[in-house]
């Protein structure tokens, strides 16, 4: 494994065996002489393969039968608004737990369909960094249809490592670190991600969904974007985009033969771990989260002098670290380090980042 590196928030990057493999039955899967895009959702070789992939999903995550797993169009923006009309009523009120810029979109787009959209909480500057109250001080609705929080805040790098504990529907929104480690699904009522940073190609999205919280959806619900009739259809209520279901199967499979979710965990905290004590115990990097808060995905971190940032930039991506160039609205750098991001490529940006640091105190 060499470089580049692909630090890339998302679009992210894929595993290289996925893509050669992608690449290899790209004009004729399974010897049919055509591609995987050129065949009928309903043909029983594809209907196969995608459901071949729900149950790998399934595997990995150890969902319960009595949830759904949905396939869906719009990516993790349009399960926010699948979240709201397919959970709640007009007049209902909804709570969402605020860490940063993805959960302030989703209560923005939740605000389109439902009266009272409560806050129960934000992230709050501590003299440790950015940090989320504790669940004692959140102002939890008595009548909500649902809680929803960001486990993993991609932009700003905040991340919410307990589950927690309420007596409304809990929805997460797992874009972000979805399969990055175990998770006790059966503590929540909606599980969705885009497809894009931990999955597969952007505009496909995940949508687990426990049984009792179908028959909701509002009347004016896209037929698309409700969980009950793409249940009911198995996610081929209309034409999937059978692409990303594919190469989604092929992350699953490659998930699977590393070990699973446990085998991604322990890679994924080995390389957080690099990556977080260099910087703690550098002066000229720093991270604005909170020790207990921070993302094992997303690295943000600032250089003391935000002068060298272009030069950072431009001679990492000269060493093929590519990617590092944190969000427009937050600045500084950002390591995106999903599942797809071997030891290697970390070891590679410390390595990087201490010849920088050298060169210029
Ligand atoms: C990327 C991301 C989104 C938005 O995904 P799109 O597919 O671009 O709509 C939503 N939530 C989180 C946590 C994300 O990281």
């Amino acid at each position: 494994m060499s470089a580049p590196f692909n630090f890339s928030a998302g679009p992210a990057m894929l595993p290289k065996a996925v893509l050669q493999k992608a690449k290899e039955e790209l004009t004729s899967w399974r010897g049919s002489g055509v591609s995987v895009m050129e065949i009928s959702h309903r043909d029983p070789a594809f209907m196969q393969m995608a459901y071949k992939a729900e149950q790998d999903l399934r595997d990995l995550m150890k969902i319960p039968d009595n949830y759904q797993v949905l396939f869906m169009h719009g990516g993790g923006r349009g399960q926010f608004t699948a979240v709201a009309q397919n959970l709640a009523g007009p007049n209902d009120t909804v709570d969402y737990l605020n860490g940063g810029i993805w959960s302030d979109f989703a209560i923005r787009e939740a605000r389109k369909y439902v009266a009272k959209v409560n806050i129960i909480g934000s992230a709050i500057e501590t003299d440790q960094g950015l940090a989320y109250p504790p669940q004692s001080e959140w102002q939890l609705s008595e009548d909500a249809a649902y809680v929803h929080y960001c486990p993993n805040e991609t932009i700003g790098g905040l991340a919410l490592h307990t589950i927690p504990e309420v007596s409304a529907p809990l929805v997460v929104d797992m874009s972000s670190n979805i399969l990055s480690e175990p998770l006790a699904v059966e503590k929540f009522g909606v599980i969705y991600a885009g497809a894009q940073k931990n999955i597969g190609p952007s505009g496909f999205s995940i949508a687990i969904v426990r049984d009792d919280l179908l028959g909701r959806a509002q009347g004016t619900t896209s037929t698309i974007m409700d969980y009950t009739v793409q249940a009911k259809e198995r996610s081929m209520y209309n034409t999937p985009n059978t692409w990303a279901w594919y190469l989604s199967g092929l992350v699953f499979e490659w998930i699977k033969e590393l070990g699973g979710v446990t085998a991604m965990a322990e890679r994924n905290n080995r390389k957080a771990k690099l990556l977080y004590d260099y910087i703690d115990n550098s002066a000229f990097y720093s991270n604005p989260i909170h020790p207990d808060f921070r993302s094992k995905m997303n690295v943000p971190f600032l250089l003391a002098d935000a002068q060298l940032d272009g030069e950072f930039l431009r001679l990492a991506e000269s060493e093929g670290l590519v990617g590092l160039k944190g969000h427009r609205w937050v600045g500084g750098m950002r390591a995106s380090i999903y599942n797809a991001m071997p030891l290697e490529g970390v070891e590679a940006l410390v390595s990087f980042m201490r010849d920088f640091e050298q060169k210029h105190t």
